[in-house]
């Protein structure tokens, strides 16, 4: 139905987001189905599976269709993006303290805490690391088109 991205930080971003030209009916709703009613639309609006949808109305148009999925890419996927690049502090962050705890229950005779607290860690940087590695396959992309 509609756009997927499946960029570096499509595993952070997670699957919930869905864009689309969803179609504004007469009585002001939104919809993404194609009925005999929607036939009547009155314009495209950007919108996300997630739930969010722009606020400008564009014409019930071919242009107005590829407008509005513009828009999802351009505002929202591009904040989800924006907001995902700005988490690695604080996940480095939250690795340090997770790890501080781990060793903090080997200490005090808690290994199985450690190994379950470990675990979940293993997990989280697992997904950080694949992250990273889309981040240099997508630079490498880059530098093999000239930068473009
Ligand atoms: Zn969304």
């Amino acid at each position: 139905m509609g756009t997927v991205y499946a960029g570096a930080y499509a595993e952070l971003i997670g699957a919930d987001h869905e864009g689309y030209a969803a179609r504004r009916l007469p009585d002001g709703s939104l919809t993404s189905t194609w009925t005999a009613q929607a036939a009547d639309f009155t314009g495209y609006v950007a919108a996300c599976s997630c739930g969010w949808h722009g606020s400008v109305d564009h014409p019930p148009t071919d242009d107005g269709e590829i407008a509005a999925a513009g828009e999802w890419h351009q505002t929202h996927l591009q904040e989800l993006i924006a907001k995902a690049e700005a988490g690695w502090p604080s996940w480095a962050e939250c690795v340090a303290v997770r790890a501080r705890v781990v060793a903090g229950h080997v200490a005090s005779g808690r290994p199985d805490m450690a190994a379950e607290i470990a675990a979940r860690l293993e997990g989280e940087v697992a997904t950080w690391r694949r992250t990273a590695q889309e981040l240099a396959q997508e630079a490498a992309q880059s530098l093999t088109r000239g930068g473009v």
